[in-house]
């Protein structure tokens, strides 16, 4: 495990210690990376080092903070060769525990709360961070408070009732459950754990950048699809990409970085579009994708910055192209994706087609969660769309869900 050298403001640069929890950098509001002395790691811990440790994240705790991991397994998940596009890997994060790439961040971030000694956590989460808050938090013995939508997918409420979390349902959207988080954590003693605003789920999900190089022969792909809801994920895979090449581990070329978002919710997509350095709220957001409900995300500025720096691009893709690529993939690659992983699939169909990727170009498409979480929000849009793609032209998903089966 690594000594914290200090903690890095994204905006100012600013040093601060990581000897007490920290959220954001007190200047300027700026996320904070975790950084460690890499040049003296790059003695000890090389590419063979990896041979032989856990089959996690945890595998790569060199580069993790000291700590004593609160771990359900997460992490190392399958890099899946598509079936039927030559060069296309399927990173599945839906096998993680709790179901979804959330789990990377949470372990991660409630292994140092629990280093810190805290004891209430609290999160605003479109729904798949708050059952790994959840998950992780139990296994801790922490509290977590949680505020979700009320319309978030029933899994994520079952779940984090289930886990003994200290639950909210909010009319709004994260963004106002945020809000109230806000308004309350210092009367009620809670330490807020929302995306980007401490530093520890980012480097959790930086762990997803050394898989991808370790699993493809210590190769960079061409391009990587990431659905965006927030975008630590992506934010940690472009700090992974620079410890390894710190590391001597890699060389300087990197993936082109596609945030996906859905044309129901795109503030990065538009500011892409119209090359500003930071999006702006957008309003009414709505999609199936639940996880890219996020009106405006706190790092957007990192974001954009990736995508320029890496040459990628940000694409917004409807919820009839999420659902029509989510069937794809479970019929044609045996994957039952979220909408959220499946907007990656309609994302690369969409630049395939508008000449931005060419053939055989190697492409990670982010599948970041399991449809499982998803059961009631997909078996209503097939209801609703009548069963939606049938492979021999008829209807086959008509049937009502837990009512009456139809003689067939
Ligand atoms: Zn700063």
């Amino acid at each position: 495990m690594a000594k914290i050298a200090y903690l890095e403001c994204s905006k100012c640069g600013e040093r601060i210690g990581a000897d007490e929890p920290r959220t954001v950098c007190p200047r300027d509001g700026g996320s904070l990376y975790v950084r460690y002395d890499l040049q003296a790691l790059r003695k000890t811990f090389t590419r063979e080092s990896l041979a032989g440790k856990p089959a996690s994240m945890w595998r790569y705790a060199d580069v993790l903070p000291d700590a004593d991991p609160v771990t359900l397994g997460e992490g190392f998940t399958p890099m899946l060769p598509s079936r039927h596009e030559p060069g296309v890997f399927i990173k599945d994060e839906g096998i993680n525990p709790t179901g979804s790439f959330k789990a990377r961040g949470l372990s991660a971030a409630v292994t140092m709360a629990r280093l810190y000694g805290l004891k209430k956590v609290a999160i605003p989460s479109a729904g798949n961070a708050a059952s790994a808050l959840a998950a992780y938090a139990a296994a801790a013995g922490i509290e977590a408070h949680i505020f979700m939508p009320s319309d978030v997918p029933q899994a994520n409420l079952v779940e984090c009732q289930s886990y003994g979390a200290k639950v909210t349902l909010v009319d709004g959207l994260i963004g106002d459950c945020a809000r109230i988080i806000g308004e309350r954590k210092q009367q009620q003693g809670w330490f807020d754990i929302s995306t980007l605003k401490e530093p520890f789920r980012i480097e959790g999900k930086k762990t997803m950048g050394y898989e991808i190089a370790e699993q493809l022969g210590w190769t960079m792909p061409d391009a990587v699809f990431y659905p965006t809801g927030g975008g630590v994920g992506l934010i940690g895979m472009w700090k992974a990409f620079d410890e390894m090449d710190q590391l001597g581990w890699i060389g300087p070329k990197r993936p082109k970085m596609i945030a996906v978002q859905s044309s129901g919710c795109a503030p990065i997509p538009k500011a892409w579009d119209e090359h500003k350095p930071v999006s702006e709220p957008w309003p009414g957001a709505a999609t199936i994708a639940a996880g890219l409900r996020v009106p405006k995300a706190y790092g957007d500025y990192i974001i954009l910055d990736i995508l320029k720096k890496s040459g990628g691009a940000a694409v917004a893709v409807s919820d009839d192209e999420i659902m029509d690529a989510l069937q794809s993939w479970a019929r044609e690659e045996g994957v039952f994706a979220a909408p959220e992983g499946a907007a990656s699939l309609a994302a690369y169909r969409k630049l395939r087609a508008s000449g931005f990727l060419k053939p055989g170009e190697t492409v990670v498409l982010y599948n970041t969660g399991s449809g499982l979480k998803y059961i009631d929000v997909i078996a209503e849009y097939l209801a609703k769309h009548e069963g939606a793609r049938s492979p021999d032209g008829e209807n086959s998903g008509g049937r009502a869900l837990g009512g009456i089966i139809q003689p067939y």
